[in-house]
């Protein structure tokens, strides 16, 4: 799940799985789509 975060005036978007921030809302449910959080294979 990619949840909205606001910070320094601007808005992020945080996967939830594991973590990782994107500025931008399409890449983020890209990665989310991708992520393997549950099998965390790097670490930010
Ligand atoms: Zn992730």
């Amino acid at each position: 799940m990619v949840t909205q975060v606001e910070r320094d005036d601007m808005t992020w978007y945080s996967c939830e799985g594991c973590g990782l921030m994107f500025d931008n809302r399409d890449d983020a449910k890209r990665h989310e789509e991708h992520c393997n959080a549950e099998e965390p294979t790097y670490i930010q």
